[in-house]
């Protein structure tokens, strides 16, 4: 660990397991984040309960849509998407391009997890946000970029591929039923995720389709 003083944090969201450090670092550190991570920070309780509002804590330089950080060791480049894992996810590019720290739109487990969308909070998180930010991530990087995600192992392209084929694929399978208007009960007795059995069933996928249901049919009240 350096004994050099941390002068920036960048935080990816505002939940409480990637804010809790700021209460620390908070007092001699600039914390930066996306405009709503400052807000929700202030004015909501994340799903766990955590305490994120500490004066502290919250970021005092706040950015809409992108942000960069002209280090001497080169550019740190930052992302926002609504909609996503949380109202506001920040995906982070570091200099040379081939790591990115991803915050929870991507999460690399084995076996694999399907993708978590907070729906706990004001209901603000969408599977739309994850797709865009993945689908961002695969268009501006090389090859043999090292993804750091929010929680699991060092992820590469092609797990990102795996983890969007997943999305994707089953975002399909609940659209088409939302269509013709079934309700969500109806697609957990029909078990509509049954192909991806490997990932999760019963309760695990059935929390899944909910999440993905609501923000595929709701309006979001932070829509930016
Ligand atoms: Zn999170």
């Amino acid at each position: 660990m350096s004994s050099v003083p941390v002068k920036y944090v960048l935080n990816t969201h505002w939940h409480g397991d990637h804010t809790g450090g700021n209460a620390y670092f908070g007092k001699g550190s600039i914390i930066i984040a996306q405009d709503d991570v400052r807000k929700a920070m202030q004015t909501e309780t994340d799903h766990l309960g955590r305490i994120t509002n500490l004066p502290v804590s919250v970021p005092v330089l706040t950015f809409s849509d992108q942000f960069t950080l002209h280090m001497q060791g080169g550019d740190i480049h930052a992302v926002s998407f609504p909609k996503g894992h949380s109202s506001s996810d920040t995906i982070v590019f570091f200099p040379g391009g081939k790591v990115v720290h991803t915050g929870d739109v991507l999460t690399n487990f084995v076996p694999a997890n399907f993708p978590a969308v907070d729906f706990e909070n004001d209901g603000s998180g969408g599977v739309q946000g994850v797709r865009a930010a993945c689908e961002y991530l695969l268009a501006h990087t090389a090859d043999d970029v090292k993804f750091i995600p929010g929680h699991g192992n060092i992820a590469t392209k092609s797990d990102l591929r795996r983890y969007l084929d997943v999305l994707n694929g089953t975002v399909a399978a609940i659209q088409v039923g939302i269509d013709p208007g079934k309700s969500v009960e109806q697609f957990e007795r029909d078990k509509v995720l049954d192909k991806w059995s490997y990932i999760g069933e019963g309760p695990k996928a059935n929390n899944y389709i909910k999440r993905a249901y609501k923000s595929l049919t709701a309006k979001s009240s932070r829509e930016r």
